[in-house]
């Protein structure tokens, strides 16, 4: 035969029609795709064969696919929606003070999470920035999340701190790491995966797409591993990847505290706002939702409309 033994691998990143498959002893090697394969993206565990060396083939060749454990999509022109990643079951929403600090963005992050049924972590990066007063504001927003029963984290990528509990979280686990531009996630990632700022692939924005289109539908997902145990998946796609447009249904869904009220409201077709006898809005007013959480969730109903539009020239 052309090829070795069938093994086990995982797809490290992926280009055209050829994918770089990681072994299980931790060396690469670039393979073809068998036809049968409909669908291979970065994190996909695979059934591969080597190309047997001195042979005419070079490449080795993927021949089947293990079942996803969760697939992170995007919205495509042509294909309605289009996988980024496979199995990834941790996803990083990162946000700090500095742009500013947008529950709001932190709130749809975590409806897409909810969504895709993989566990957020909260880290907040850039406490260096923050004075006493400054703490004070950031914890009493935090708080809100952790009341919920979100793990939240602060961190400073700049001074290092928070580091150690951070690798702790990601050790066993394929994770995302999301949020607004400019929060520190290229920052967070060179820091953990112990690259030089600058020298890392990490940092490299590739705009190579020179359609105009949008670079995130040319720069391909890769896969890193933390030193200290633990993959990222990594792209300038899958850092974006929840900010597309969300259904009604998966935004109150995604709102895990409304869960224990919603068959409580009056009426069935409650919006939530001002009906009367709307149980959410009750629990805001008891205190037991925030109101942070309950602004959140219509403003973020409002805006779909609005964000389908915006989404819509990214293609
Ligand atoms: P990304 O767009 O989320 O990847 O953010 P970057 O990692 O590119 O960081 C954006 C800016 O924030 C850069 O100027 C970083 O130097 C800065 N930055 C990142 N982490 C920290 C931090 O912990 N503290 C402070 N003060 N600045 C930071
Ligand atoms: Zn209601």
């Amino acid at each position: 035969s052309l090829f070795g033994e069938a093994r086990d691998g995982v797809v490290i990143s992926r280009f055209g029609m050829h994918v770089d498959v990681e072994d299980a002893d931790g060396s690469q090697h670039r393979c073809n795709i068998r036809r049968t394969i409909r669908s291979l993206v970065t994190g996909d565990r695979v059934v591969w064969r080597p190309g047997q060396e001195g042979s005419a083939v070079v490449k080795g060749i993927v021949e089947a696919v293990h079942e996803r454990t969760s697939v992170l999509t995007r919205p495509d022109f042509y294909d309605g929606v289009k996988p980024i990643a496979a199995n990834i079951n941790q996803i990083v929403i990162v946000s700090a003070i500095l742009p500013e600090l947008s529950l709001n963005i932190i709130d749809r992050y975590l409806i897409a999470s909810e969504t895709l049924e993989v566990e957020p972590l909260l880290v907040l990066n850039k406490t260096d920035l923050l004075d006493d007063e400054g703490r004070a504001f950031v914890d009493e927003q935090m708080e809100i999340y952790r009341r919920i029963g979100y793990r939240v984290l602060m961190v400073s990528s700049h001074h290092k701190r928070g580091l150690e509990e951070l690798e702790t979280a990601l050790t066993g686990r394929v994770s995302i790491f999301a949020g607004q531009s400019g929060v520190g996630k290229s920052s967070l990632l060179n820091a953990l995966l112990g690259l030089e700022v600058g020298a890392g692939e990490i940092l490299t924005n590739d705009v190579s797409d020179v359609s105009g289109l949008g670079q995130h539908t040319t720069t391909a997902a890769r896969l890193y591993h933390f030193p200290n145990g633990g993959d990222v998946i990594d792209s300038p796609g899958v850092r974006e990847f929840g900010l597309w447009h969300l259904e009604p249904e998966q935004i109150t869904q995604g709102f895990v505290e409304f869960r224990e009220y919603l068959g409580h409201c009056k009426f069935r077709d409650c919006k939530h706002d001002n009906d009367p006898g709307c149980a959410i809005r009750e629990a805001v007013e008891k205190g037991e939702i925030a109101t942070a959480r309950f602004d959140s969730y219509h403003r973020i109903l409002d805006s779909m409309s609005d964000m389908q539009l915006k989404t819509r020239r990214n293609f």
